[in-house]
Order: C-alpha cells, then structure tokens, then sequence
C-alpha cells in the first residue's frame, strides 16, 4: 500500500464536511475535501442557522462574511399555536441573531473557507468506493469530471456525505435509535413577504408551518403534513401547501399579497443515530446522525459535530490520544447532547396536537418574556429541552404565572 499522501480526506463539502476540513488544515494537516457538486449549489434543505450555529461561524471567520450578503439577522422566534403566540428572542449576548442564508451562499462561503485555510479541494469529484486493507479503511476511490478512476490514500477517511452516505455504508457503520419519516415538508421562496427580523413557526390541525427571511429580499416559507398524507398529497403539493395557511387567515392574507418565485422543493428523512467511527474512518453530519427537519437543527449540528470530531482526530493524528479513546469520546459527547433534542424533535414532526400539560405550560409561558424567552431558545439549541422542561424550571414558570 502506497504512503498516504494526506493526513485526514473528507467526503463531502457542505455544512459538516468544509468545516471539518478548515479545522483540520488551520490545525496544520494536509487535507483533501471531496464533492461531487461544485459549489455554489442548492441542496434539498430550508436554512435556518440558530444562534449557536451562527458563533460557529463566528469562530471560524464566515459570519461576517455571510452578513456582507445582506443575509437579515433574525432576532425574534415566533410560535403561533392558534389561541396564543409565544415570541422570544433564540440567542444569547454573545450571538444573538440566527440567519436564513440560501445554501448557494451559506456552503460556498464554506468550500472557500477551507481552502484558504489550505485544504485541498476538489469538487465534481464522486466517490465511488472507499478503499480497505485488512479491517481498517485506508483510501477512497472515485472519478472526477473526466471520468477517469483515481485512488487517494489518508489516515483516515471522513464521511460528511450526507443522509445517504456512501461512507457510513461502505463500512456497514451501526444505526441506533432509528425512527421511520414522520413528516414530509415543502418548501418555495416568495418576494414581498417581509418579516423584520422574524422567523415564524405556525402549528395547526396537522399542518405546521415555518417562515424565514433569507437572501435577496426573499422569504422561505416551508410547509409539513404527516408523512402518513405523502402519497395521497403528492399530485397536488401547491394546493395542500396553500391550504394548510387557510388555518390562520392572518398570514394567508399576508402570502396572498406575496409571490412565489421558485418551484416547489421538498422531501421527508428517516431519524437515526450511527457509530460515528472505526478503523481509519469517522462521520460527521448528516452522516452521522439525522432527525426531522422540524427544529432546523441539522446545519448547527453539522457544526458542532465538525468541531468535536476535528479536536478527536486533531488528538489521535498527534499522537496524544488513541483514536479509540478520543472518537469515543466525541461520539459520546454527540449523543448526550442531543438526545432530548431528538426526542422533542420526533414527537414536534408528528404535528399532534400538543398534550394537555404541555398546553398548559405554554399557557404559563405565554406573557412570561423571560420564558418566552428560555422557550425560544429550546428551539434554538442554545437550552436544552430536559434543562427547559425540568420540574425546577417549570415550576418556576407556573408560579410567575398565579
Ligand atoms: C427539507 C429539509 C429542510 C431542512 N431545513 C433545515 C434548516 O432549516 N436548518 C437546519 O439547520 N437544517 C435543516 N435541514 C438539515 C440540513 O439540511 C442538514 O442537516 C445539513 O445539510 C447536513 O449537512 P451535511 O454536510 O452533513 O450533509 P449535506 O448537506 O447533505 O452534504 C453532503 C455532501 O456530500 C456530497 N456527497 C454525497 N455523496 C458523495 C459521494 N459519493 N462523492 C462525493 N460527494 C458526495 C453531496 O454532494 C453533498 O454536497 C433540513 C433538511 C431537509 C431535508
């Protein structure tokens, strides 16, 4: 077997991928970033970035960046149950905004990011296989454009190629926690929809929807119903959409005066949790664990993942810990941190009505803009849903509100 010719190589360029390759490379590695798309491209995804998603970007240098697109930030998190709304503010002093920006932005300001930090990167490159020597993985093998086959050695191989990774598959990567579709959601960009910094959720009769500004002056409006309806919606998609707003006559007037301006896009995902790594390979993002779009986690996760699992192989690659010692480690921390969010995640897309208590709290919370607040930022990933929905703290809530 040739020597490898680079330290770490990453399937995949968008949220999860190009910030673990930046890490690695500032860090000092030689790294190879891989995509079959060349960027910028869109991808089947809303963007909603959160607060902490955002310092994320902070750290590494890209918000400002991003701002310099005319991204709006967004400032407020409204949730309309119907009878009540509850607004709070998602962020924290530090990173109190939260951003819609297209993908076409958001993932091309990352492949630039990784390589000025001196990764190598290489898009319209498929990979087709990975390549093995005993039990532990050692290379890739793909084509770029042209066709022809190349072979590429590493230390490892990181897989951040998404839901249907070729990585995680290749080496029979172990699920956990796996729950089927609950919700399919679709989603178009509409102009005149102006939102003053707000991102709105709607929660009705089976239907949910959500409200995000983002570039160009355009509104992202997604909409969702159980994953149960999905066949018997498909044929007509606009007109389910359209109807579902007809529950709150408020926003249907306002997207009435609107206009769509793109097509309809959309889709439903499968929950899971995998082992994150083994011999030679490890995954991050979607790759590794995926949930309902419901709470827009998954860009902000993509990142922490990146973080955690670029410090892991950081240790292991230098020699100060075992790669078995710092990947368990950040599998572990991974799975306690969002586990509750997972939970809430799931039961959130099945668009069941919430439960009496949980109707009852809301109720509390309603008014409360310190809960209103400490609600927002569940939402957001910076509380954590157990913390949130602790006795301590909701005892707290039912007593402001007598
Ligand atoms: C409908 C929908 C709405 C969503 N809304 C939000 C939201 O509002 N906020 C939020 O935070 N998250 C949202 N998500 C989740 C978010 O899209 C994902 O969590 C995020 O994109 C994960 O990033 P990733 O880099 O892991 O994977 P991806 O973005 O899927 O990127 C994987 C990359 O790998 C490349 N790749 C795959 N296979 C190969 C191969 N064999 N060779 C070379 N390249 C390969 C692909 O081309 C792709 O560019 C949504 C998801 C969906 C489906």
């Amino acid at each position: 077997m040739p020597e490898p010719q680079f330290d770490a190589i990453v399937v995949g360029a968008r949220c999860a991928g190009s910030p673990t390759a930046l890490l690695l490379a500032r860090k000092g590695y030689k790294v190879l970033v891989v995509d079959r798309a060349t960027f910028p491209s869109d991808t089947v995804s809303t963007h909603l970035v959160h607060p902490p998603g955002a310092a994320a970007l902070q750290r590494w240098g890209v918000l400002d960046r991003l701002i310099a697109t005319g991204c709006p930030p967004i400032d407020t998190y409204a949730f309309d149950f119907g009878p009540i709304t509850i607004a709070g503010a998602p962020g924290t002093a530090d990173s109190p905004f939260a951003y819609g920006p297209r993908r076409t932005v958001l993932d091309k300001l990352l492949v630039d990011a990784a390589s000025e930090a001196g990764a190598e990167v290489r898009e319209a490159f498929t990979v087709e296989d990975i390549v093995m020597d005993d039990n532990r993985v050692v290379g890739i093998r793909g084509h770029a454009k042209d066709g022809r086959s190349v072979t590429e050695y590493a230390k490892v191989i990181v897989g951040a190629d998404g839901r249907y990774s070729r990585v995680a598959d290749a080496v029979g990567a172990e699920q956990y926690n796996e729950k089927p579709e609950i919700l399919c959601g679709y989603y178009s960009y509409w102009s005149d929809l102006p939102m003053g910094g707000r991102f709105e959720t709607y929660a009705r009769d089976r239907r949910g929807w959500a409200v995000i500004p983002t570039n160009d002056d355009l509104t992202l409006v997604v909409a969702g119903w159980p994953f149960a309806e999905r066949d018997a919606n498909r044929n007509d998609v606009e007109g389910n959409y359209l109807a579902a707003f007809d529950q709150a006559p408020e926003f249907a007037e306002r997207i009435h005066g609107a206009k769509r301006e793109a097509r309809f896009a959309g889709t439903a995902v499968k929950n899971y949790f995998r082992k994150p790594f083994g011999p030679g390979w490890a995954l991050v993002g979607d790759a590794g664990y995926n949930k309902d779009f419901i709470t827009a986690q998954g860009i902000s996760d993509a990142f922490r993942d990146a973080e955690l699992c670029a410090s892991a192989l950081d240790a292991s690659l230098s020699g100060a810990r075992r790669f078995d010692a710092a990947m368990g480690e950040y599998q572990q921390t991974r799975d306690e941190h969002v586990l509750p969010m997972f939970e809430f995640t799931c039961q959130l897309a099945t668009l069941e009505p919430p439960p009496p208590e949980l109707q009852q709290l809301l109720g509390a919370v309603h008014g409360n803009q310190e809960a209103m607040d400490g609600f927002a930022r569940v939402n957001s990933g910076v509380t954590s849903p157990a913390e949130f929905f602790s006795e301590e703290n909701v005892g707290r809530i039912f007593a402001a509100a007598q």
